[in-house]
């Protein structure tokens, strides 16, 4: 596996495979089995497999966030290996930033909400990143968690909007055992708190049911809210959306497929997490 640390080491690689496929997988490092899964199946699908690290300080809109944010290199480069990933790109901030972009995103209604609303400029800090990283790595293939739901659905738009001539690959939500959708910020909670954890995706699967069961969204809210008491989570957002504009959904009527988003605080840790239901023909 080769470490490339600049600009040039990536363009001089690009120049020496040229005949090949090029999968992408873009990381803020602290690398769990979500990620490797993403790194997998590129490496399934494509010659060559390229994964980014880079902790990427214009998509935090909290300076502590940012600072805490667990960086954990060495340990990501020995996984990646053995992952079989071919190329590793490590960017410094002054090598992606050096001046401010001079570009901005604004991804209308699919930012006004969810991460959107409740992290400010989040969005544009990704549109600016990813779409510089996707110039410098030209992929034909990129992959993407669906566990940042929101973020694929602004990187589809952006890669549409720019022209990007690659494929963006969505994969499933890799999860702990109890089902906690792994994160690199689990590894900051309590034990107390990381024990609690999983009471999150409990949550989303009995919202999930209701909306089977009873066909409508009336008192998610508060069902999710009674699934989380004993615990001290904090519920930022719990919304019912369409899987395609991320707008919140008031009725079920005539729809087949929604998401279930959450954010939510445990201590100072902010977990999100999604899953999609299929509602099925109306009766
Ligand atoms: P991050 O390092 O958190 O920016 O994540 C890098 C990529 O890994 C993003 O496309 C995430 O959606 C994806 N990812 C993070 N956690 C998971 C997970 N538990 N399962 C699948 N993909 C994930």
């Amino acid at each position: 596996m080769k470490i490339l640390n600049t600009r040039e080491e990536l363009r001089r690689f690009h120049s020496e495979h040229r005949s090949q496929t090029v999968g992408f997988v873009p990381t803020m490092g602290a690398l769990h089995e979500g990620h490797l899964a993403l790194v997998k199946r590129s490496v399934a699908e494509n010659d060559l497999t390229v994964c980014s690290i880079f902790v990427n300080p214009t998509q935090f809109n909290n300076a502590s966030d940012l600072e805490k944010y667990p960086r954990t290199e060495e340990q990501d480069v020995a996984m990646l290996e053995q992952a079989g990933c071919d190329v590793v790109f490590l960017p410094t901030v002054d090598m992606m930033y050096p001046q401010p972009a001079s570009y901005s995103f604004d991804f209308g209604p699919l930012e006004r909400v969810m991460e959107g609303e409740f992290r400010s400029g989040h969005f544009n800090g990704v549109g600016v990143i990813v779409s510089k990283l996707f110039n410098l790595v030209q992929p034909d293939k990129a992959y993407f968690g669906q566990k940042d739901l929101q973020q694929c659905a602004v990187i589809r738009r952006m890669t549409e909007d720019l022209c990007f001539n690659l494929d963006l690959v969505i994969c499933p939500t890799v999860r702990e055992d109890d089902g906690l959708a792994m994160s690199s910020r689990n590894r900051r909670l309590t034990k107390e708190h990381r024990a609690q954890a999983p009471a999150l995706y409990k949550a989303l699967k009995e919202v999930s049911n209701h909306l089977v069961e009873k066909g409508t969204v009336d008192g998610v809210i508060a069902l999710a809210e009674d699934s989380l008491e004993g615990t001290d989570f904090r519920l930022e957002y719990l919304q019912v959306v369409d899987v395609k504009s991320l707008q919140p959904l008031n009725s079920l009527e005539n729809i087949s497929e929604v998401a279930v988003c959450v954010a939510a605080f445990l201590g100072e840790i902010r977990l999100i997490d999604n899953v999609l239901v299929q509602l099925g023909p109306k009766k």
